[in-house]
């Protein structure tokens, strides 16, 4: 279970004789200090530019300059690599992320996206084909065939699963398997799911990506960004690019993400059970042409998401029957739902996605983003009904 460098204050196994602990469990144990007479309970900020040098050469583990490594982002990187079953690596934000793995890919390599994923990746990824550093096949995630094929002679497989905002589900093992078999790396961004719902690299990924912006922090008050590999030669890479790159986090945020991550798992279900509720109620409302989450009966993403995942998430899509203004009504209509971007904080929030013009043109004009958060159920409903029905 070990994730990272081994001679670090950390203890991420508290109790050895336990096989294995609950993912709820390791939310709270990992990435703390050894619990032992005047060890703090919480790691510290460590905020420091530099670390004293050893009289020696440089020993594995060592510190040295504050763009290499911060005990805190270790803590933090332990946590997430426990979770996610990996060595996890800390960045400045998700984008950072996702540029990290693009940055993996030899110049003038192939990259698999998805149709209609989060959008700055996709934009990060056509800017890269544009100033000639990378081709791109753009494919449908849940088409399987489709992206098979798309994988020959392709670098790297840069999916989502749940995708943002269409929540389509991508059969993970079935394209792992594939991606095996054509010599490409496949990294998926787990942000929608979490570690708790879905664990990328058990069902074959080489990669998992984290906005940390979302869920893991869950407080709307940070930026920052997540790689976890099983491989350890990919690990030594990304961290290769992170030191050169300098897209670091700040150790106030990587505490911050540690101690969001205490509660991953309560607001995790929290959050989950009031999508469902939602969207449940959703489907029949008369102000709405379609709802769109795992949960539902009729999602065509149902099937997968119970095989691969521990639950369906807290993010619902709905269009809105009668055109975009009204979609743009229910954002400007509701009291308790905030309308702003971003995702997975503890406050319910929805967006009109289209609303940009960098928007992949696969998400209808009247959807809507509905990131559900952890307040009372009976309220967000209350608030959403009127709004919808004020349209
Ligand atoms: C928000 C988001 C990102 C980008 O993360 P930042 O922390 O905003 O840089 C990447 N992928 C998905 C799925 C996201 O929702």
């Amino acid at each position: 279970m070990t994730t990272t460098p081994a001679d670090g204050p950390l203890d991420d196994e508290p109790f050895d004789d336990e096989p294995t602990l609950a993912p709820a469990t390791l939310a709270v144990t990992s990435g703390r200090p050894r619990v032992e007479p005047n060890q703090p309970m919480s790691v510290p900020v460590v905020m420091s530019s530099t670390f004293v040098s050893s009289d020696e050469q440089p020993r594995p583990g060592d510190l040295g300059y504050g763009r290499w490594g911060n005990p805190t982002w270790t803590a933090l990187e332990e946590a997430i690599g426990v979770l996610e079953g990996g060595r996890a690596l800390s960045f400045s934000a998700g984008m950072a992320a996702v540029s990290a793995v693009l940055a993996l890919v030899p110049l003038g390599g192939t990259v698999v996206i998805p149709v209609g994923a989060y959008s700055g990746t996709t934009q990060l990824a056509r800017q890269l084909e544009a100033s000639g550093h990378l081709k791109l096949r753009e494919v449908q995630v849940s088409d399987t065939d489709a992206v098979a094929e798309a994988l020959d002679g392709a670098d790297l497989l840069l999916i989502e699963s749940p995708t943002n905002p269409l929540l389509e589900v991508a059969d993970l093992p079935a394209l792992a398997a594939a991606s095996r078999a054509a010599g490409t790396l496949m990294a998926v961004d787990n942000t929608f799911a979490t570690p708790l719902l879905q664990r990328p690299l058990e069902l074959g990924a080489h990669l998992s990506i984290h906005s940390a912006t979302k869920y893991l922090n869950g407080h709307s008050d940070v930026l920052l960004g997540l790689v976890v590999t099983s491989e350890d030669q990919l690990a030594e890479r990304l961290h290769g690019h992170r030191t050169l790159a300098g897209s670091i986090p700040g150790s106030w945020e990587a505490w911050l993400v540690l101690r969001g991550l205490r509660t991953l798992a309560l607001r995790v279900e929290r959050a989950g059970a009031n999508a469902a509720e939602l969207a449940r109620r959703l489907v029949d409302h008369p102000a709405v042409d379609r709802v769109r989450h795992p949960s539902l009966p009729t999602d065509p993403g149902r099937q997968r998401a119970l095989e691969q995942m521990n639950g369906f998430g807290a993010i619902v899509a709905i269009e809105v029957a009668g055109g975009v203004e009204a979609a743009e009504r229910v954002c400007s209509a509701t009291r308790l739902w905030v309308h702003t971007t971003s995702l997975g904080g503890v406050e319910s929030t929805l967006e009109r996605r289209r609303r940009y013009p960098t928007e992949s043109l696969a998400v209808p004009e009247t959807l809507l983003r509905l990131s559900v958060g952890i307040e009372d159920v009976e309220d967000l409903w209350r608030d959403l009904d009127a709004a919808l029905r004020a349209t």
